[in-house]
C-alpha cells in the first residue's frame, strides 16, 4: 500500500552500509519511522530530501507495518540553517524535542507547524536565537499538555506575581512564595507579558513581539527550565547548543 505524506526529518540513523532509518514528523500520521533504501550510497536521489531538518513530500510503501521510502521531493531544505552551526544545532534541538513530544500514528499538525515556523524564524526573520528558542520551548510545553496558569498568583489571585513555580507551572506573589516547595524563578512584568503573549497568541503571530535584551536571557532560561522540568528529561542536542555559547 502506498501513502504520500508531507513531513519533516527529525532524525537520521544508519541502518547498515547502504540504508538508513528516518524519523519523520508527518502532517497526517504523526511520527513515523521509515526506511530509506540506498540513502548511504553515493548519488542516491534521496540524499537531499532525507537529510536532517529537510521538509518534503514522501511517498511511502507500507508492508506489514513497516514503511519504506519509494520517492521523496524536498519542499524546503532550510539551506541558511545549514551554513550556521549555532542555528543548525538549535534546530536539531527543536527536532529532538518534537520527537519526544510526538507520538506514532497520532497527527499533531500544531507541533509540526511550530517546528517549521521556528526554523523559518531562525533563518528568515533575523530574530535573536534566544527569542526563537523561548517561543519554541513554551509552545512545545503547551502542545505537550503543560500549559502554565498565567492569570495571576495561583494562591491569592494577586495581579503582580513575582515568581514562576517551575514544577507547578503557575505564578506566585511575594506573600504566597512559600506555597510551592520546588524551584521558583523570579519574573518581572516585562517577562510576564512576553510569556503570556507566547502562550496565548495566535500561532501565526508567534514571533511578532519584541522583548528587551535584559529580559531575553532570563526568558530563555525560564522556558528551557520549564520544558525540561515538565518533560522530566534533558536533551543532548540542547547541551551541545549550549556548549557552543561558552
Ligand atoms: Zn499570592
Amino acid at each position: 500500500m502506498y501513502l504520500t505524506v508531507k513531513a519533516l526529518v527529525l532524525r537520521v540513523t544508519d541502518y547498515n552500509d547502504r540504508d538508513a532509518l528516518l524519523t519523520l514528523l508527518t502532517q497526517e500520521n504523526g511520527k513515523l519511522t521509515v526506511k530509506a533504501r540506498g540513502l548511504r550510497r553515493k548519488n542516491s536521489p534521496l540524499v537531499a530530501p532525507c537529510q536532517l531538518l529537510a521538509y518534503g513530500e514522501f511517498t511511502l510503501f507500507e508492508y506489514r507495518g513497516m514503511y519504506t521510502i519509494n520517492e521523496a521531493h524536498s519542499i524546503e531544505l532550510f539551506r541558511d540553517l545549514r551554513r550556521d552551526l549555532m542555528k543548525l544545532s538549535l534546530g536539531t534541538y527543536f527536532a529532538q524535542a518534537a520527537e519526544v513530544i510526538s507520538q506514532e500514528d497520532l497527527p499533531n499538525p500544531e507541533l509540526l507547524s511550530l517546528v517549521l515556523n521556528s526554523l523559518f524564524a531562525l533563518t528568515r526573520l533575523g530574530l535573536p536565537e534566544q527569542q526563537v528558542k523561548a517561543v519554541f520551548e513554551l509552545r512545545a510545553a503547551c502542545i505537550a499538555g503543560y500549559t502554565p496558569d498565567l492569570f495571576g498568583c495561583h494562591v491569592c489571585g494577586n495581579q503582580s506575581p513575582t515568581l514562576f513555580d517551575l514544577s507547578g507551572g503557575a505564578l506566585l506573589c511575594q506573600n504566597c512564595r512559600a506555597a510551592a516547595s520546588g524551584i521558583r524563578i523570579p519574573i518581572n512584568p516585562g517577562m510576564l507579558d512576553a510569556i503570556r503573549y507566547i502562550v496565548y497568541c495566535d500561532s501565526k503571530k508567534l514571533f511578532s513581539f519584541s522583548i528587551g535584551n535584559e529580559n531575553l536571557d532570563q526568558l530563555s532560561s525560564l522556558s528551557e527550565a520549564y520544558l525540561t522540568t515538565q518533560l522530566e528529561r534533558g536533551f543532548s542536542t540542547l547541551d551541545f547548543y549550549k556548549s557552543l555559547l561558552i
